[in-house]
């Protein structure tokens, strides 16, 4: 059809191909809870011109749902989300920028305790500080 749209299946496409690095870093577990299972490729937010694997992570259902949340709407007070409080440590920087994000919006003490125990490098705040929920499509 038109040129924007076979920009964005090329896109796509090369997203995709991205499939096999990010498979290979997140050995079959999610990037962000570890759990294993159905996994997805997630792009948050702004998306970079070209799919790069640094800024692309593999999740879980559970987890791409929670990315692809309002930047502003707070998460649920759930004891299910625990594991955010271990993730804020992440080696990986997207995954530790977007659980640091995701925890800072779940009310309740242990989120709030585990963030402020944390100490950010400033690339990583600003990382965070400027994701978005990944783009509809
Ligand atoms: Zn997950």
């Amino acid at each position: 059809m038109s040129r924007g749209r076979a920009a964005v299946d090329e896109r796509r496409a090369e997203l995709a191909a991205l499939g096999k690095d990010l498979a290979r870093r997140a050995r079959s577990r999610c990037e962000l809870c570890g759990e294993g299972g159905s996994l997805s490729v997630v792009e948050p937010g702004p998306v970079p011109e070209l799919p790069d694997v640094d800024r692309a992570l593999l999740l879980c259902g559970p987890c791409a749902g929670l990315c692809a949340l309002p930047a502003g709407r707070a998460l649920p007070a759930d004891d299910g989300l625990r594991f955010l409080a271990a993730s804020i440590w992440a080696e990986l920087p997207i995954a530790q920028a977007l659980a640091v994000r995701l925890c800072r919006r779940v009310p309740t003490a242990w989120a709030r305790e585990a963030v402020d125990g944390l100490y950010l490098a400033p690339q990583i705040e600003a990382l965070a500080d400027g994701l978005e929920p990944p783009a509809e499509g």
